[in-house]
């Protein structure tokens, strides 16, 4: 029998009103009994319990996947607040307000099942038939930046392809991650899913991503964040999933809406402290408009620093300067933390909680060339747009990953949509509109630029397989 996706969303919500009244999502929390809810204390236990899982998954029906995936948008839901607080709290990055809006983005943009459509060619010789196939178990690595946000996004993309998956999670994530996963695993299991259909290692370790990158068990690697992990999984011999680093730049030019522009990419940038690969990381503007942008910044929300303060500001937050167009070391330390902290920092008083610092700097200033990864965002001028298009370019440093324009001038947009050449490209809005949050399309927080699956979904993580039948079945 066919559950239709009203019967759906009922059993969900019986579910999660009866784990909450158990109190589950609490005892997820602090352990619980551990049974079933995919946290591992090495690489070899996690492989050998999802893999059993993803047998079971398999023998299931498609309205169980759907059953599934459903519940883990609605726990994710409910549970939110406490996700966003345990990602601060552990990780010291970002704000809370923003990564509950990041987590609700996940739970509810991440395609399901629906992703992964089957395709059929018919003729005078019959009818084949193309399906998706899961690849069994997926090994993901994920970053602090995004703890549970890529758990969620990956897990609900994998599950709909049928698969299951061990998450190494960041080690400066891993109580966060470990609670996703044992939230995620009891309304699972709550539903009538497959134990341990999400795992993780309990304290992971570089050398245990490593060490899944090269267990047998392991049919796909999926790794998100910055270039070693990209390097490694690419010269793992396996089949690999690669999101990398990037450093978006903008491009304001003198046909652009001002006020949008400055409102967008104040809002852009300062998502989440800067810490999300999309958010905008250096603005081009051209000299024309660039005092009206920098005075539309300050009115939405920036703190800019000029004269001897930049150069402090610099000395705080690059740990090691390097000439363009190469990047600079950024100091860890800054990552991620509130503007208002760095500016404490530096002796400087500014209206409460700025959500961003803005600096106007010749072009050779290392954070525009650099993925610094905070809510500092460095501004220069050109003369026209082709010169910011070209500058653009060069300071995307070839990563393909995201980009964005502000103009009125469709002759320009069209140009710097082509030759930036990215995974997202964003036109007159802020870069999280590429991330389906106030633009149209689905989410991902796998943007996969160096092996160009771009914003990674569930038919990413199948394989392909082919079914044909002689010269029967066509129907007309
Ligand atoms: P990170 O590279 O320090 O860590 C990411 C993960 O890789 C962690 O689990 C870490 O333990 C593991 N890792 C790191 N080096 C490894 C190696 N040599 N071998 C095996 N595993 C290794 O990144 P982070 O600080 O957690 O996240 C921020 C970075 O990730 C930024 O560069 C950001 O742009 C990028 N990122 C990209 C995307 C995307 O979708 N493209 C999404 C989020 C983050």
């Amino acid at each position: 029998m066919k559950l239709t996706e009203a019967q759906i969303a009922a059993i969900v919500e019986n579910v999660v009103n009866k784990l909450a009244e158990e109190g589950a999502f609490e005892k997820a929390a602090t352990g619980g009994s551990g049974a079933g809810d995919g946290v591992f204390p090495d690489v070899d236990s996690a492989l050998r319990a999802a893999e059993l899982a993803q047998r079971e998954l398999d023998a299931q029906t498609l309205d169980k996947r759907r059953e599934i995936i459903a519940v883990i948008r609605r726990t994710v839901e409910e549970n939110v607040q406490t996700l966003a607080r345990m990602a601060v709290d552990e990780t010291k990055l970002g704000r809370y307000d923003d990564k509950i809006k990041k987590n609700l983005c996940v739970a509810q943009l991440t395609p399901g099942t629906e992703d992964c459509k089957p395709i059929v060619f018919t003729g005078d010789h019959g009818l084949t038939l193309v399906e998706r196939a899961p690849y069994g178990v997926i090994g993901s690595i994920t970053p602090c930046t995004n703890p549970s946000e890529t758990i969620i996004c990956n897990g609900i993309g994998m599950i709909a392809g049928g698969n299951s998956v061990v998450f190494n999670p960041h080690p400066g994530a891993q109580e966060t991650s470990a609670y996703a996963v044992r939230l995620l695993n009891r309304a699972i299991v709550a539903v009538g899913g497959p134990r341990n259909l999400l795992c993780c290692i309990a304290q992971p370790t570089v050398e245990s991503a490593q060490e899944m990158m090269k267990h047998p068990k392991v049919r796909l690697l999926v790794v998100t964040g910055g270039g070693g992990v990209v390097k490694a999984a690419m010269n793992s011999g396996k089949k690999a999933i690669c999101a990398g680093p990037g450093n978006p730049p903008v491009v304001v030019d003198e046909t652009a809406d001002i006020a949008k522009a400055a409102h967008d990419i104040v809002a852009g940038a300062s998502l989440d402290n800067n810490i999300i690969c999309v958010d905008e990381k250096e603005v081009i503007a051209v000299d024309a408009i660039a005092d009206a942008l920098k005075a539309a910044m300050v009115r939405a929300g920036a703190h800019e620093l000029t004269g001897r303060d930049i150069e402090r500001l610099t000395s705080l937050v690059v740990k090691e300067r390097v000439a363009p167009p190469h990047e600079s070391v950024i100091d860890k330390k800054w990552v991620g933390k509130d503007a208002a902290l760095i500016l404490k920092e530096l002796g400087i008083s500014a209206p409460a909680d700025p959500r961003l610092i803005l600096i106007d700097v010749e072009r050779d200033h290392p954070l525009l060339w650099s993925e610094q990864l905070m809510p500092v965002l460095p501004l220069t001028r050109v003369r026209n747009a082709d010169e910011g298009i070209d500058l653009a370019l060069e300071m995307e440093h070839g990563y393909r990953h995201t980009a964005s324009m502000f103009s009125r001038n469709i002759e320009k947009l069209s140009r710097m949509a082509r030759v930036v050449n990215c995974s997202i490209f964003i036109k007159n809005g802020p870069n999280y509109a590429g991330l389906g949050l106030g633009g149209e399309g689905y989410t991902s927080f796998t943007i996969a630029s160096p092996t160009g699956e771009g914003l990674t979904s569930a038919k990413d993580f199948t394989r392909v397989r082919r079914c044909t039948l002689v010269d029967y079945f066509r129907i007309v």
